[in-house]
């Protein structure tokens, strides 16, 4: 097995009284792309910074491509640490050529025009970065990245300055490059789509924590807690009573293994489906609140008879008016939570 791409234990980093990161772990395996998601002022760049060597760790140790970097009596300083950095505005040199920027400081030229190559854009290498379009710009600066030959690439949101059709596009491609070229990379975003559409992995941070770790379809269908579920998704909630496993909700039964006492059950839209009051139709009778339309689909918003609110995302041809009466069913897994004390929800959505 080779060594992994980024391996830091309990780091923590504190500014004044706030501990930015505190006792994060944090691995990237080789060639893996790694999501590192969390709302604003969670520690996102300071662990970024940490990792890069622009900050010094209060505690814990970084190992880069298997070597120490930082941590119990090491210090490596940022160039010597076998990283490949993408910012958010790409930070290319004016006045160099795209050519020139790629052999900035470099004495061999060898792996740049290839790099080029990789990222589509061999054809461009005479031109200046204003002739570039801000999507060619970053793919240049994940050539430069990776034509450093590193351990591993830093991205810090590298979409953000894009605008929104641009960004899926090229957010796509650059994890092909990635891919392509077989490098390891850790990926700063804010973004829930941008981290699960892309990653192998997704670290969710909080308040400087890493908080759960874990393939997209896990962090997304399977959230450590009410706060996880609510950042990821949209999601509501529904009190139930757990005995012997099972938890009793006012949309009925469902598994809760290894609970007791008070559970929520949380709903993504997609897993709740409304058909028309009426007899012999299953489910819980609710009322419609309100609709947004979206043309391929459609997010209803209906109150149970206990005042519950919950969203339904269903097929967009059905025209559910407010004020409709309809029967709310549950489809497919849900997950079930040890009930009590929650954290604030996230106020941030992509
Ligand atoms: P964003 O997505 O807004 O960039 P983030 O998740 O990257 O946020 P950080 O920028 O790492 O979060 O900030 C984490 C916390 O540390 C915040 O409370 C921030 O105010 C604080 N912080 C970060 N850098 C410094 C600094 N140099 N001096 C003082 N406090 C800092």
């Amino acid at each position: 097995m080779p060594a992994p791409a980024i391996d830091a234990v309990d780091l923590t980093k504190r500014f004044g009284r706030t501990a930015a990161v505190d006792a994060a772990d944090l691995r990237v395996e080789a060639g893996e792309l790694v999501a590192l998601l969390g709302p604003s002022g969670s520690g996102k760049t300071t662990l970024l910074r940490l990792l890069a060597g622009f900050e010094v760790p209060d505690a814990g140790r970084v190992a880069i491509g298997g070597r120490p970097v930082a941590g119990e009596g090491v210090w490596c300083e940022p160039d010597r640490r076998r990283i490949g950095m993408v910012f958010q505005d790409g930070a290319l040199f004016p006045h160099l050529t795209v050519a020139d920027n790629l052999a900035f400081g470099r004495p061999r030229q060898g792996r740049a025009g290839e790099c080029l190559e990789l990222v589509g854009l061999a054809a461009r290498a005479s031109a200046y970065p204003h002739e570039l379009s801000g999507g060619e710009r970053q793919r240049i600066a994940l050539a430069r990245a990776l034509a450093a030959d590193p351990a591993v690439v830093l991205l810090d949101e590298p979409f953000t300055a894009l605008d929104e059709a641009l960004r899926v596009e090229l957010r796509e491609e650059v994890a092909l490059i990635l891919r392509a070229a077989g490098a390891s990379a850790l990926l700063v975003t804010h973004s829930q789509q941008e981290a699960l559409s892309l990653a192998d992995v997704v670290v969710v941070m909080r308040e400087g924590r890493v908080v759960q770790v874990g393939p997209p379809e896990q962090v997304y269908g399977a959230p450590a807690d009410r706060w996880v579920a609510e950042f990821l998704g949209d999601a509501d909630v529904v009190e139930g009573h757990a005995v012997d496993g099972t938890a009793e909700t006012e949309l009925g039964r469902f598994a809760a293994p290894g609970l007791r006492g008070a559970v929520e059950i949380v709903l993504r839209p997609e897993r709740v489906a409304l058909g028309p009051e009426g007899r012999n139709v299953d489910g819980v009778p609710g009322r419609v609140v309100r609709r947004s339309y979206f043309g391929h689909d459609q997010l209803v918003q209906v109150e149970l008879a206990s005042g519950t609110r919950l969203r339904a995302r269903t097929e967009g041809s059905l025209p559910w008016r407010p004020g409709d009466a309809v029967r709310v069913r549950v489809t497919g897994p849900v997950v079930v939570l040890a009930g009590g004390e929650v954290p604030e929800p996230a106020a941030e959505s992509a």
